[in-house]
């Protein structure tokens, strides 16, 4: 392979397949090769957490109701989550990225960003090593990653996308534009399910096709976010890796269907906030001493209110009474919200022990 062409960055993003699901496979050798989802009871109201290739092939997703999966797959093996095994799994891989970089910023227990710039510079070809932590994983874990590479943190992770299941992708200098072109527009970090289908009213589909908006329609759609979709549907994407020790905060945030008023709604809102913000952060194995409330009104206007208290917060329940008090601060219930966020900063990070408890 020849050297590809200098950038400024360039940046794997790895994704495990079907990780939990895979976990159970690898650990109950019955298991494999038969359809199986990571969840609650098919006779409650939980939803999949995970789902086996062998199970997606059926249409069966994460998130799903578990009750609509066992229709759609009678055959469906049900298992129980241990987040604890798939947390222990997790410190595991991420000491295989420690070996190839230094600059690693986990997103959740089965998928993060690593920044190889100084090893491409070196003269290691991206692809190369890419591939060779891949092989590394899949012979110490026994597990399969997939794995984007791409000058950008959204081009790598879209890249991954692409490549799944059991798959790599580089996505070179001459092919950024090409490659932009064959993303749909959910792609894009921060186009959720809500956001899409305001812009697949506009009948915007594609990434690209946000580059039909000027500025000032940008701005009028989707606010200080425009100016963000838009770069991503140019390919550029600035934001660094930050590694989990250079850390500042670990955060949530959910945009409604509808605004909201209603202080019930609002409350059950926090609630699965709160539920949210206390995964991440102990997937992130931190607390933080200060604990940040986002509110984004209809009209786009935003606030924020902070509270710093003398221990760290980590748990949901404590959590969501602190984000209550900081709601209550705002004008919830007044004026209609379109957007909540949680956030927590002045991380202190737990010790090993603490960690396992999750
Ligand atoms: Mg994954």
């Amino acid at each position: 392979m020849t050297a590809p062409a200098k950038f400024a960055r360039w940046i794997v993003h790895v994704d495990m397949d079907a990780y939990y699901a895979s976990i159970e496979q690898r650990d109950r050798p019955a298991l494999r090769g038969r359809p199986v989802v990571v969840g609650g009871s098919p006779f409650s109201r939980a939803v999949v957490c995970a789902a086996s290739y062998e199970a997606r092939r059926f249409g069966v997703r994460s998130a799903m109701p578990c009750a609509q999966a066992r229709r759609l797959c009678p055959d469906l093996v049900f298992v129980a989550p241990d987040f604890q095994r798939y947390s222990a799994e997790a410190q595991r891989i991420r000491a295989l990225f420690a070996e190839v970089s230094e600059r690693v910023e986990p997103l959740s227990l089965d998928e993060a960003h690593l920044d190889i710039s100084t090893a491409v510079a070196r003269g290691t070809h991206p692809a190369e090593l890419a591939a060779g932590l891949r092989e590394r994983i899949r012979s110490v874990t026994g597990l399969i990653a997939s794995a984007g590479i791409a000058p950008n943190k959204f081009l790598a992770k879209a890249a991954s996308d692409r490549a799944k299941p059991d798959g790599l992708l580089l996505v070179g200098p001459g092919e950024v534009s090409a490659f932009v072109s064959s993303l749909p527009i959910t792609a894009i970090p921060g186009i959720g399910p809500v956001t899409a289908r305001r812009c697949h009213d506009l009948g915007l589909v594609g990434a690209v096709d946000l580059l039909r908006l000027d500025a000032i329609e940008l701005q009028a759609h989707f606010g200080s976010a425009g100016a963000w979709f838009a770069a991503c549907a140019r390919g550029e994407d600035d934001r660094p890796v930050i590694a989990e020790h250079e850390r500042k905060s670990v955060g949530i945030e959910d945009t409604f269907a509808s605004d909201l008023t209603d202080p019930a709604q609002l409350r059950e809102r926090l609630h699965e906030l709160a539920a949210g913000l206390a995964r991440r952060l102990a997937a992130a194995g931190v607390r933080g001493r200060t604990l940040t409330l986002k509110v984004k009104y209809h009209d786009f206007i935003r606030t924020g209110r902070s509270r710093t208290f003398p221990e760290p917060l980590g748990d949901a329940g404590t959590l969501e009474l602190a984000a209550i008090e900081l709601l209550r601060d705002t004008a919830a219930g007044r004026v209609p919200i379109r957007l909540l966020g949680l956030s927590c900063s002045h991380l202190d990070r737990l010790g090993a022990v603490q960690q396992t408890l999750f």
